[in-house]
């Protein structure tokens, strides 16, 4: 049998200096999961201390409780990528995490369920030892019982007690960056409190006295919606607890002489005060995270804009509190590094596809030409005679934040596939794509044109922005479903366009669906009330194709080993990429040709998921030229370590739901393949294949030309256009290839040598 358990992560709320000093913490788990499985047939990486005691704690157990089920005594193997981004492990608890995933494993592997209450209770004591025992002690054990339970905990005296999150609370958590070593921290701080006791004992009591206010201000009794008056005078009290946790922690800093308080963690708290939110960082280790809190998820929305417009720092919306504890996964974690994937055959690769997602043989016969029938076909568009069918393949070797992907990828242009899971390679090779996505906002459009020459645009403008909350209020009425996915209206633009003419925007948070209908619904619901409220002529109604406010961030580190070949070092060329990229910078000539590459990878999985690659096209061609000049979607750099840097960003309104996405059954399958965990993580993985086709086309451009491997490549597609049939086309190709002569002439010549060299039958 296949197990495979899962802890999350954990992100204290408050508490985590006090608590070391018994005063109650109150922590969340974070859904970046650790996964625990069966070992593979890959070769077992050396144990981990967490590992070694979790696993010997909990075979313990298992003997202890005895009866006939035999005890599988392997090791666990644990997938902690979700820690990572790129090769930077964030602080989020993830040696918890994954002493809960081994015992939750070893207790599921027996016929337990992790998720039964009293299960959970004897993983918890179980794990608890274990992490202490592996770690030396020392540690609060809220990361522990976090991972195990789940949800949000109040936490004191190694005792947790699991608690309603506050309803109408919002959470971000904003990375701060490197976070200081925690140990180097914690040695520095009982120095300081050996050296100069009372100024530690007056630090504690400040942020002992936070975390009690916090508390009070946040734990509701079970059902319990405050009022707004109610939640409002409950954050205030938070905001203010959350100020003196941050006075605290800068007291502690100047008894220990350690820096908890970074200049990324400052910059991002004095702008969150800004907006009247409360804000402190999370964890113990002086940097990583910083928690935001706010009432109005509008509002957290618009600092995460702004932090990362202006200080480059990122909220990271993957991270999502109140996650679920121990559960099992019905998939192991994806291993996307399928070496030899090309040299297969279809039923070889369909075999390693299973294996590798979890999905079975059969469900991967849908991939059979014919399963998506002219039915189907018709009943989606209109004057159907037929279907068209295209490859699909599957990229490799993609990893983005620290988690492994099967790429598929619909195209019809040759090598596209090769190149992308040859970059993908490389960027591996420096621990893999870092991504983070905007939240999903997209854009509907009213236009207005007055009704009589009399008239004044900014006056009727201002009317309009004065009559913003009773718009967003109509325009939620539009979708009620959307609003209880945590989507819904968010915020009001008016642009005087013209004196003749006022474009209003509504911002709406459409989360996994792509939006496009769901937006045209709100531009034709709100334009009565505007025309009413201005006295003008409502004209089109639709949503904006430039979704540049849900852009997908994405950027890779490329050591320069990875990169040479070809006869040339890597330092020769990550020069040469970086050249080309100035150039694609310099001339909106070579800018065209620089994206197309991008959209090859880009447009083959927004196809291959069932997406609007018209949509997608239309709105990355115009990012690009949003400077008023047409420019490079990516850009490559040779950074101070001789390291190649590629960043790009992508507006990307994809969806998981809606459009053809859940219709056609490839698509789906598709989807499925891929596993993602909505439509920002597709986004990412579509920026990924977009990033990785760039890379592989400015090396090959930097070395030794585009064509040798394109032509290579596009050989078979020759040969079979020459009218070489079966084995032949393989054979004629690799001739072609050779001969280093790809046109139609000397392909027939070819195919009739190798004709006439066969034997007759
Ligand atoms: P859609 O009309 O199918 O709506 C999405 C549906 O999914 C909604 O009913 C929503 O309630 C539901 N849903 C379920 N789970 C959800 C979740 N987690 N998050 C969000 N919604 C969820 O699809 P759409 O995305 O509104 O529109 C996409 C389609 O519109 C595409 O086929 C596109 O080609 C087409 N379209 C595009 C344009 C354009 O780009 N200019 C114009 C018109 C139509």
């Amino acid at each position: 049998m296949t197990v495979s358990v899962s802890a999350p992560g954990k992100a204290f709320l408050i508490g985590e200096y006090a608590v070391l000093e018994g005063a109650p913490s109150i922590v969340t788990a974070v859904d970046v999961r650790a996964v625990a499985h069966v070992p593979t047939d890959e070769a077992a990486p050396p144990m981990s201390a967490v590992v070694r005691c979790a696993h010997a704690r909990a075979i313990d157990y298992l003997r202890q409780l005895g009866g006939d089920i035999e005890i599988d005594l392997r090791v666990p193997l644990v997938d902690t990528g979700r820690f990572y981004l790129g090769t930077r492990k964030l602080g989020l608890g993830s040696s918890a995490a994954v002493t809960a995933a081994v015992v939750g494993h070893h207790l599921a592997a027996h016929g337990l369920d992790p998720r039964d209450p009293d299960v959970q209770r004897d993983a918890l004591e179980l794990a608890m030892a274990a992490h202490a025992e592996a770690q030396g002690g020392g540690g609060s054990g809220a990361d522990v019982a976090a991972a195990v339970l789940g949800g949000t905990l109040r936490f004191a005296h190694g005792k947790a007690e699991s608690i309603e999150p506050l309803p109408g609370l919002h959470l971000g958590f904003v990375d701060a960056g490197y976070p200081a070593i925690t140990s180097e921290l914690v040695r520095r701080v009982r120095e300081g409190e050996a050296a100069h006791p009372e100024q530690y004992a007056a630090a504690m009591e400040v942020l002992s006295a936070a975390a009690r206010d916090f508390i009070e201000a946040y734990v509701t009794e079970p059902g319990q919606v405050p009022d707004p008056v109610e939640l409002q005078a409950r954050f205030e009290r938070i905001r203010d607890a959350s100020d003196r946790h941050n006075r605290g922690l800068r007291m502690l800093q100047d008894m220990a002489g350690a820096s908890f308080v970074t200049p990324e963690i400052t910059t991002i708290i004095e702008q969150a005060e800004a907006d009247g939110l409360a804000a402190k960082p999370s964890g113990a280790s002086g940097g990583d995270l910083v928690v935001v809190m706010a009432t109005d998820r509008t509002a957290l929305d618009r600092l995460s804009e702004r932090l990362q417009r202006e200080h480059g720092l990122v909220l990271r919306t993957n991270l999502v509190a109140h996650a679920e504890g121990l559960r099992a996964e019905e998939r192991l974690p994806t291993n996307s590094r399928l070496a030899g994937f090309f040299k297969l055959s279809v039923a070889e690769r369909r075999e390693a596809v299973a294996r590798s997602s979890g999905l079975s043989l059969e469900r991967l016969a849908e991939l059979d030409a014919g399963s998506f029938d002219v039915q189907r076909a018709n009943h989606m568009i209109e004057n159907v005679v037929g279907t068209m069918e295209l490859p699909l393949a599957i990229a490799t070797n993609f990893r983005i934040n620290g988690r492994d992907f099967l790429v598929p990828m619909c195209v019809e242009e040759a090598s596209v596939v090769a190149a992308a899971s040859n970059a993908a390679k490389m960027i591996r090779a420096g621990g893999g794509f870092a991504a983070h996505s905007d939240p999903p906002w997209m854009i509907a459009q009213v236009q207005l044109t007055p009704r009589t020459d009399d008239f004044d645009a900014e006056g009727v403008g201002d009317r309009i922005r004065e009559a913003s909350a009773e718009l967003l209020a109509l325009a939620d009425e539009a979708h009620p479903r959307l609003l209880i996915r945590g989507g819904g209206a968010r915020d009001l633009e008016v642009r005087v366009v013209d004196p003749a003419m006022i474009v209003v925007h509504v911002l709406v948070d459409c989360r996994d669906a792509m939006g496009a209908n769901l937006l045209n619904t709100v531009a034709e619901t709100v334009a009565p009330r505007l025309e009413t409220l201005t006295g003008w002529q409502a004209g089109l109604r639709i949503l904006s194709n430039l979704s540049d406010r849900r852009c997908t961030h994405i950027s890779a580190r490329v050591p320069p080993d990875a990169l040479a070949g070809k006869g040339f070092s890597g330092p020769q060329v990550a020069r040469g990429i970086a050249s080309a990229s100035r150039f694609a910078e310099l001339d909106p000539y070579r800018a065209t040709t620089h994206n197309k590459g991008i959209m090859n990878g880009v447009d083959a999985v927004v196809l291959a998921t069932g997406n609007d690659w018209r949509a997608m096209e239309a709105s990355a061609h115009a990012y690009a030229a949003r400077s008023g000049r047409y420019g490079p979607l990516a850009t490559w750099r040779e950074g101070e370590d001789g390291w190649l840097e590629g960043r790009m960003s992508l507006p990307a309104a994809v969806g998981v739901v809606g459009g053809a996405t859940r219709t056609h059954p490839v698509a789906r399958l598709a989807l499925e393949i891929l596993g993602c965990d909505g439509g920002a993580e597709l986004g990412q993985v579509m920026a990924a294949a977009g990033l990785a086709s760039n890379l592989a086309a400015l090396r090959a451009l930097a070395t030794e030309g585009i064509q040798r491997g394109h032509m290579g490549l596009h050989a078979r597609n020759v040969a079979a256009s020459a009218g070489a049939e079966g084995e032949e086309i393989d054979r004629l190709a690799r001739e072609l290839a050779s001969q280093g002569a790809f046109d139609a002439a000397a392909a027939k010549a070819a195919l009739n040598r190798i004709r006439r060299a066969k034997p007759a039958a």
